[in-house]
Parts: C-alpha cells; structure tokens; sequence
C-alpha cells in the first residue's frame, strides 16, 4: 500500500519548526509495511491544499494529513477536506461535550469558537485526542483512506499509535513489513565495527546500517517480508551474529540510553556517584538527573569551571594546578578524588578538557580531553582526544565519562 504524507504549516516552509512528523510518520509507516511514496509540506493557505489533497487521493490508496485542527481561524483542514471529498459538515455531539469536559478540568470554560472541533465532514470516523481538543478524523471514500491528524507532536504520536496505527495494522494489503532493531556500541569506532561486522550484511535483506554519535555508534540491523513474524526471525539471526562479533562494546538495545544503562548498574550494586565537571558543564549530571530515580545512586556535582573552584571546592592543590595546568591527568585526578571525599560516594568522576576552539594559553590541542574516576581502590585517569568542533568534544566527553562508569 503507498502512503502520501501532507503536513501544513507556514512556520515549517520558513524553517523555524523543523517537521518531525515526516521523521516519526514515515518510520512509523514504513514498520507497518505502507509504502511512503511522498511528502508534501504546504504553508496554511487552503486553495493549495484543497489542490494537492486531490492529486493526492488520485495517486495514493492512503494519504494522511498533519495540523490545521485547531480553533483559531487559520485552522482548515476538515473544512477543505469535506470540500474536494463533496461532504458536508457535520456537528458530533460527543465530541463536543469532551472538549468541554477537558475545558472544564482545566478550570476554562469554552470559547464558542473551539465548537469548530466538533465538527467533522460526514460520515467522519472521529479519532479522539487523549492530548488536546482537537479529534482527528478518518475518511473511507471511493476506496481511498483519509486520515486528518493534528500538528503538535504529542497530540499527533498519542493520537496515531493509539487510534490510526491499531487501524493501519488491521488492513490485509499492507504489502512487505519492515522490522528492525538498534544496537548501541561505544568505546569503539564506526570503521572499526563496519571491519568487525560487515560480511554480515550491507544493504541487503537482512541488512546492516551504521550511525555514529559523538562517542558512540548505533548499528540499524533490519529486514523485510511480507510475513512480519519471517520479518522477525530474520532480524533476530542476524541480531545473534552481529551481537557476538561485538561483544564488550554492546551498551544497550533501541531506545535504551547510557544514562540508563548506568543508573540500573549502580542501583543494581547499590552504589552512588558524584561528579566534578569542568569542560562538560554540567552535561553529565544533567544526563543522569534526566532518569527517574537518579536520587538512589546519583548524589551531585560541582561544575569546577574555574580553578578557584577547582582549588578552593573540590581541593585540587595550586601545585598541581600551576605544574601541570587546568587540563592535565594530575587534576582530572585530583577532581574526582576531591570530589569523591567532598561527597561520601562510592565513585568520583572528574572531566578536564579543551572544547574549543579556543584553548586559552595552554598550547594543549582541542580535543584533549583527562577523565578520572576515583574508587574506594585507587583512581584511574583515561586521556583522550576527540574530534570535531565544541558541542561535538563536550558531548564524546560525557558520554565516554558515562561509559567508564559503566565499565
Ligand atoms: P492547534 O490546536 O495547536 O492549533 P493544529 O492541529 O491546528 O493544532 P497546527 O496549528 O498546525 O496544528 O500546529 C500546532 C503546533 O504543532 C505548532 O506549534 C506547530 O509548530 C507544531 N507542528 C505542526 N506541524 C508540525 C510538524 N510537521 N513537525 C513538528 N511540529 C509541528
Ligand atoms: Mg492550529
């Protein structure tokens, strides 16, 4: 089955909303085994989307809609769709008692103009919004699908996984199914795991995909048959060989993140952490912080951005300071020892580093990067050197510093 995606709104044509709806529908999709043969962002002008919507239904047996539901005027969407499907519209009273209902929760009372919500081209499908006000629609007319979504990301994924995807899955000429699995390696380079694993597969089926991150690199490993259940065993072979080639570097699987793999290991040994950030800023805590239940292993950080904080807080010696500078093993060391003591912790991490692009009058290059981490038996210090530009430095530092919790 082929899908075409129609998303309205001018803040997307002048670039200041970037449309995460083609990255989320079209992955989402395409696991689905739709087809998406198109996309097409037009600004909030209705005579063009009454244009393409016909073109649209004419080539396409799905074509689905983002934004426009709204109350203000600008928001047109239904209207210009029951226009070219020559449907009129059609006022649903239980939507409309919802939306009153979800006002009055929030202690509002409806505007008169948010009734346009209620209104849907005839013989509609409603798709309710467990996030907002505003339903969605679905159309079956002359064999095409129509489906109207809103356009704030959360309404949007809240309303298509728990309405239109079960809808979409339940078709029975969905075609070829897409399954896929991400794994997550760090400590080791992309051309380093393409020599490692790429006589497995390519762009084939079963294939392989490699993405790098600062710091780490994602392996896509996915496969494709018309019967999803093949489609899964296919993914799960290969998954098997890749998994054992790799093994040491392997951090997490899809949507797991390092922050979370080290939180469940500490909380699992029951041990806690503190951190003294200097050219991460703060990066690492608040990575840590973003995982509920960080209070249980996670107990603070001084960002020791200046040496008078590193000297006078974390009590790093103005020896050390003045013999080997800011940036250097004997500081990241003492950083995380000091802030081992300073805090009770089981484990001290201290991160030293030039960002760039400047290195002050160091004259140590951009990129090098000290990361200690203190224990109850000793402190070991790591030395490192990470391309590309600032952000890029600073996250490779903090994700690397995670690792060497891991690890
Ligand atoms: P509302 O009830 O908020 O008016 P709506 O269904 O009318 O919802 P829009 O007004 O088009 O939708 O968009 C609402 C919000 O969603 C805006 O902040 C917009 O930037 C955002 N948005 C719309 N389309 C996209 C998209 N394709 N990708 C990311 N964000 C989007
Ligand atoms: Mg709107």
């Amino acid at each position: 089955m082929q899908a075409e995606l129609i998303f309205t709104g001018t803040e997307l044509l002048l670039g200041e909303v970037l449309n995460t709806h083609a990255q989320y529908l079209g992955q989402r999709l395409s696991a689905l085994g739709i087809e998406v043969a198109r996309h097409t962002t037009i600004g909030d002008q209705w005579d063009r989307l009454a244009g393409i919507l016909r073109r649209a239904l004419d080539r396409s047996a799905l074509v689905i809609t983002t934004g426009g539901l709204g109350p203000t005027t600008d928001d047109l969407t239904k209207e210009t769709a029951a226009g070219v499907l020559g449907l009129g519209m059609v006022l649903d009273q239980p939507s409309l008692e919802q939306i009153k209902e979800f006002m009055a929760r929030r202690g509002m009372v409806m505007p008169e103009s948010m009734a346009r919500q209620a209104c849907f081209p005839a013989g509609a499908k409603i798709l309710p919004n467990p996030r907002g006000t505003a339903p969605g629609a679905l159309l079956e007319h002359n064999g095409k699908i129509l489906a109207l979504l809103p356009g704030p990301p959360g309404e949007l994924r809240a309303m298509f996984e728990q309405f239109l995807e079960p809808y979409l899955a339940g078709l029975s000429d969905r075609g070829i199914v897409a399954r896929s699995r991400l794994l997550k390696v760090t400590g080791i380079s992309e051309s380093v795991v393409q020599q490692r694993i790429g006589d497995l597969g390519g762009q084939t089926n079963p294939g392989i995909a490699y993405l790098a991150k600062p710091g780490e690199v994602h392996v896509r490993i996915s496969a494709r048959h018309a019967d999803p259940a093949q489609a899964d065993r296919m993914v799960a072979g290969l998954l098997e060989k890749v998994r054992h080639r790799l093994s040491g570097f392997i951090f997490g699987m899809d949507d797991e993140v390092l922050e979370e793999v080290v939180g469940r290991l500490l909380t699992e040994s029951g041990l806690t952490l503190a951190l003294a950030e200097s050219c991460t800023g703060g990066l690492i805590a608040a990575r840590l912080t973003a995982v509920a239940g960080s209070s249980e292993y996670f107990l603070g950080g001084v960002v020791a951005y200046h040496n008078r904080i590193k000297e006078q807080v974390l009590g790093v010696p103005a020896e050390v300071l003045a013999a080997y500078g800011a940036v250097s093993r004997e500081t990241a060391v003492a950083m995380s020892e000091g802030v081992r003591r300073l805090s009770g912790a089981d484990f001290g991490l201290g991160v030293t580093g030039i960002a760039g692009p400047g290195g002050g009058s160091t004259g140590k290059p951009v990129g090098l990067v000290y990361i200690a981490l203190a224990a109850a038996d000793g402190t070991c210090c790591r030395e490192f050197h990470f391309p590309g530009r600032r952000q890029a430095i600073r996250q490779g530092a903090a994700n690397t510093g995670l690792n060497m919790i891991r690890l």
